[in-house]
């Protein structure tokens, strides 16, 4: 008998563990160039071109994380899928023996049974991304890549494999495997929140913003507007970017609710014009004790609504 069987979730910790670390490489360096500024959209090219050992890194941990993605599809159907060679060489003859002693299919024969499992043609477009990927990542291993990479490769890379491969809802994913330090006196899910915002920020940064609302699962059309809890707790948490990613639900001039795609709330709105002039925004939060940064404050510009 084969013993330690893995279980599919361990191959999803894992895949998620490798993209938030992909990512993080990026973020904390692009944190570090711009001091936090996303505002300022400075592409950077010379910082980057000077750090593609960070480029180089991020990209492999994007790579395990694609690899370990496929590993978890083809373990819900069966763990022995995932083993190569001949079921008469796995060595069972003397006896037990641990899955982990075995040999996994490497990445091309992955790829060939995610297909015939999931019955999901990949694109072609999304199979030569993929290709493309996994040579820069050989080179990388190897120390012979001599191309020069920059983030918008990774990240679009990003985006084309959480779009086009994920089968759920990733930020969910996401949230449930963040590994966030309390601080601030912000729960662990406000934690959670924030973490998925400067996620957005550094993606928004390189994609189009069809791309990212595609990415995120927000519909293609719709004025964003900021989310007043979100707001509220990255005042709290010293984080100067805007949390603007809601929506008003239904897309109507008379509605009376947003609904936020980082925090996943709806919230009550209340339709009045904004007191500044040169802001056309008509979408106010109440006055609120409890979100008292955010109370009585324009949902456009950020202002609060006291004359
Ligand atoms: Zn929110
Ligand atoms: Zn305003």
């Amino acid at each position: 008998m084969i013993t330690n069987k893995p279980a599919p979730d361990e191959f999803k910790n894992l895949s998620v563990q490798y993209l938030a670390q992909s990512v993080d490489l990026l973020l904390k360096t692009e944190m570090a160039l711009t001091q936090g500024d996303w505002g300022a959209d400075e592409v950077l090219e010379e910082e980057w071109e000077n750090r593609q050992g960070i480029l180089g890194n991020s990209l492999i941990m994007l790579f395990l994380s694609i690899e370990n993605y496929f590993k978890y599809r083809i373990c819900k159907v069966d763990p022995l899928l995932l083993i190569a060679g001949e079921p008469s060489r796995w060595g069972l003859s003397k006896g037990n023996k641990n899955f982990e002693d075995l040999f996994i299919h490497q990445f091309d024969d992955l790829l060939v049974i995610y297909q015939e499992i999931t019955e999901e043609g990949i694109d072609l477009g999304v199979k030569q991304r993929l290709n493309e990927l996994r040579k820069k990542r050989n080179k990388y291993t190897h120390g012979l890549h001599r191309a020069i990479l920059n983030p918008k490769y990774i990240i679009e890379s990003t985006a084309i494999y959480l779009t086009s491969l994920w089968e759920e809802n990733w930020t969910r994913d996401f949230k449930s495997a963040m590994l966030t330090e309390p601080l601030y006196g912000l729960t662990n899910e406000e934690e959670e929140q924030m973490m998925l915002l400067s996620y957005f920020k550094i993606f928004e940064k390189y994609l189009t913003a069809n791309e990212l609302r595609k990415l995120i699962g927000m519909p293609s059309t719709g004025r964003r507007y900021l989310c007043p809890y979100c707001k509220n707790c990255s005042i709290e948490s010293g984080i100067t970017v805007n949390p603007n990613y809601a929506l008003l639900v239904p897309n109507k001039a008379e509605s009376e609710t947003i609904n936020c795609w980082l925090c996943e709330c709806l919230i009550d709105v209340k339709r009045s014009s904004c007191i500044l002039t040169e802001c056309h925004g008509n979408v106010i939060y109440a006055k609120d004790t409890h979100y008292e940064h955010t109370s009585n404050c324009c949902l456009t510009c950020g202002s609060a609504q006291n004359r």
